[in-house]
């Protein structure tokens, strides 16, 4: 164990969700030195996932946003965490223990937390006005003005947000088409057994679905666009928003010494590989996943808000323990509630319990290429989620789990 080092003053770069819970957590745990709290973004840390889900129906009255808060000054106030806002980081020097602001400024640090996340894939169809994406609440506040027009939105990418933003449009009383060039986008994320009942609900819910079909041009302005497809179909839309996934926010470290490949790389500890008391935390970071036994960066918010308690420990207390992932993600899709623990090996195994016809609920539980459980899917279930989260960190076999989720059918 090294050396507790409560007065030392931590620098958190990144003020969302994994950087406001370090500060948090490391006054919780006693820390008593200075803590910095860097964040490019003007507005006060708030949360993701609203964006996507409420907040895009919302009235956007002050009461609305301040929901959506991670923290409030007077809690800054409170727990003496120097907020610096609208500031980026723009340069790390290691070995000065030194970060570099984009304003000239520079911040000493004895210990740094790299907690700044992911941006959305940049869109490659720009056309002058219409094509939006969803990654801050300006983008979220953007795309509900638009949704209120209740004119025809093509939403480009079949995962998660993009089907959130999906069902939030037709919601609002949108034609919606979502185009992904997957044939079946949401396999990747909930598992073939899954995928075709939840585009079903999409369909059912009178959303469009163009999938196995890509994109190969988006011209004309907000109000008219025209969508192209690699079919030769034209789709007329008044707003697209391109939703492809996300990528680390990492341009700031080039030339840091820090490794970075698909995110700042850390040791088990979350450690950043290239320098001293440095620790990459959340949607940036890549961390040797022991279960998987591979470097894994994960886009959840449990595992950024997990992480961020981990480092914050291991700083106070002087802890060196191995971050060990729960592994937990979950989706609203209208008002089915989807979860998943875990992980799917697509060399592995699965076995249904349940149905989701009529209302049901399912549970698929998933095995490895060797067998072994390593994950679970659920909609609808919560209680088969909460029991089969608790049997796979404690290891017991798959045949085990699947019987006692059959026990609750
Ligand atoms: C629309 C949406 C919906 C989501 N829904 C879900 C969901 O339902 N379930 C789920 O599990 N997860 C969901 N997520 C993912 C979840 O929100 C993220 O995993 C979580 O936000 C990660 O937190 P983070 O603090 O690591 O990174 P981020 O939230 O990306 O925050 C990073 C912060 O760092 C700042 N920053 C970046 N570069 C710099 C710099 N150089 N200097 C200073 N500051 C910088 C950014 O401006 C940002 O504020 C969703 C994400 C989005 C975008």
């Amino acid at each position: 164990m090294a050396d507790a080092t409560p007065d030392q003053h931590v620098v958190i770069v990144g003020a969302s969700l994994a950087g406001t819970r370090t500060a948090q957590g490391l006054r919780a745990l006693g820390h008593t030195g200075p803590i910095t709290l860097i964040g490019a973004e003007t507005e006060l840390p708030y949360d993701r996932p609203p964006l996507s889900k409420t907040l895009l129906s919302s009235d956007w009255s002050a009461s609305a946003v301040d929901e959506v808060r991670l923290i409030s000054t007077a809690e800054l106030d409170q727990l003496a965490v120097e907020l610096r806002l609208g500031t980026a980081a723009a340069g790390l020097d290691t070995a000065a223990k030194l970060v570099r602001l984009a304003d000239g400024a520079e911040v000493g640090y004895d210990v740094l937390v790299i907690a700044t996340g992911a941006v959305a894939r940049p869109s490659p169809w720009n056309p002058a006005s219409g094509v939006l994406q969803l990654r801050t609440l300006a983008d979220a506040r953007a795309i509900a003005e638009r949704l209120a027009l209740k004119e025809p939105v093509v939403v480009v990418g079949g995962g998660f947000i993009g089907t959130e933003i999906a069902a939030a449009a037709v919601a609002a009383g949108c034609p919606v088409v979502v185009v992904d060039p997957v044939p079946e986008p949401m396999a990747r994320l909930v598992g073939p057994e899954i995928a075709g009942s939840l585009v079903g609900l999409h369909r059912d819910n009178g959303v469009t679905t163009r999938f196995g079909v890509g994109v190969i041009g988006i011209t004309g302005v907000a109000g008219a666009l025209t969508v192209e497809l690699d079919t030769g179909e034209r789709l007329p839309a008044s707003t697209a928003v391109v939703g492809i996934g996300s990528i680390p926010a990492t341009d700031w470290l080039t030339g840091s010494g820090l490794t970075l490949d698909n995110g700042v790389v850390t040791d088990g500890f979350l450690r950043a590989v290239g320098a001293a008391d440095v620790y990459a935390i959340g949607d940036v970071a890549r961390w040797p996943h022991p279960g998987r036994g591979q470097q894994v960066r994960a886009e959840h918010w449990t595992n950024a808000s997990d992480q961020a308690r981990h480092v914050a420990t291991a700083i106070a207390r002087g802890t060196e323990a191995a971050y060990e992932s729960t592994d937990y993600v979950w989706s609203d899709q209208y008002d089915w509630k989807v979860n998943a623990v875990g992980w799917r090996d697509p060399r592995g195994s699965s076995t249904v319990i349940g149905d989701l016809a009529e209302g049901g609920r399912v549970a698929v539980v998933h095995a490895d290429a060797g067998g072994a459980a390593c994950g679970v899917v659920t909609v609808n279930w919560v209680r088969a989620l909460n029991q089969a989260r608790r049997r796979l960190m404690a290891g017991e076999p798959g045949a085990t789990i699947v019987e006692a989720l059959r026990q609750l059918s």
